[in-house]
């Protein structure tokens, strides 16, 4: 299959699901998600997303009806359905079907959804990542939950477009001058060898990528600092670097239209080549082949 849609066990072509108008999303956003991509049909680090996704039913008080284990079945057998050996792998729950009244809803069952899409690696998208991604700033307008994966995203749909419209891959937001985080990413700077990063509070998601990168700065030996940094810091950095689940710590080029980072590639290929052979060791360990050179991540 090209693609693939789940709703509360059914399944088929994306394009033909149908979900009712009273899911909780459609009125209120109410929900949570989680995504990671899946390379050789091998979700990357299924078990900390789900870790991630429970710990975000949590802070909602969505009580699931399935376990981690129920999950931790469900999506890699979905992954084999779908054709692509690269693909995006999302899902979320919805806090149920009732009619719209801002309330929990008494006695609702949650809704699973998950859909899975071919990933466009960078061969497909603008070329290699390694070219430096171009950002933009934007002031964050988000709401103080940042930390929870909610469905509410607008604010991150609207910097997105905007960045998009600049001819951008992402914005950088900040709080009066405070950097947080980006529309759908972690952004991080290194300054003379130490990486530094946003802190995990309610201004920001704790993204696993993020989490891998700061575990494998343990590993290289580049001291990380978690006090908050400004924009104007980050103009200044010798490096500026983003992460997500999908994307391996390319480098920054431009913010803005000016200039940054591009002092320290040494540090910055080390630490986006040894996030790489993390995820290439993961698949390689479950079974997956190892010509990596066919897919551009
Ligand atoms: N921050 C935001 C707002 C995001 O939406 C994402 C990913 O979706 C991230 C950060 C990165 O998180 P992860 O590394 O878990 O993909």
């Amino acid at each position: 299959m090209e693609n693939l849609g789940y709703y509360n066990g059914k399944t088929g072509p994306i394009e033909e699901m149908r979900v009712p108008m009273d899911d909780r999303s459609s009125w209120f956003g109410d929900g949570v998600y989680d995504a990671t991509i899946s390379v050789e049909h091998i979700p990357y680090a299924l078990e900390e997303h789900i870790d991630r996704f429970f710990k975000s039913m949590a802070l909602l008080e969505i009580e699931p009806d399935f376990t981690r284990e129920d999950l931790a079945a469900l999506l890699p057998s979905l992954v084999k359905q779908v054709d692509s050996p690269v693909q995006m792998v999302y899902w979320q729950v919805t806090r149920g079907t009732a009619p719209r009244a801002h309330a929990f809803p008494r006695g609702a069952k949650p809704n699973l959804w998950v859909f899975l899409r071919p990933w466009e690696t960078a061969a497909g998208k603008a070329g290699d990542p390694a070219r430096g991604q171009k950002l933009i700033t934007v002031e964050d307008t988000r709401f103080f939950h940042c930390n929870i994966k909610t469905l509410n995203l607008i604010p991150n749909v609207l910097a997105a477009e905007k960045a998009g419209k600049a001819g951008c891959d992402e914005a950088v937001f900040h709080r009066s001058g405070r950097v947080t985080e980006c529309s759908h990413s972690n952004v991080h700077i290194l300054k003379d060898g130490v990486f530094r990063t946003a802190p995990e509070d309610n201004l920001i998601l704790a993204g696993i990528g993020r989490a891998h990168a700061i575990a494998r700065c343990g590993e290289l030996g580049i001291p990380v600092d978690r006090t908050p940094f400004s924009v104007a810091e980050m103009m200044a950095a010798d490096e500026v670097l983003i992460t997500s689940s999908g994307v391996f710590c390319p480098a920054v080029s431009h913010i803005d239209g000016r200039p940054v980072g591009g002092r320290d590639p040494a540090l910055a290929g080390r630490l986006r080549g040894a996030l790489i052979g993390e995820l290439w060791d993961y698949i390689a360990a479950r079974g997956g082949q190892a010509d990596y050179t066919k897919y551009m991540l």
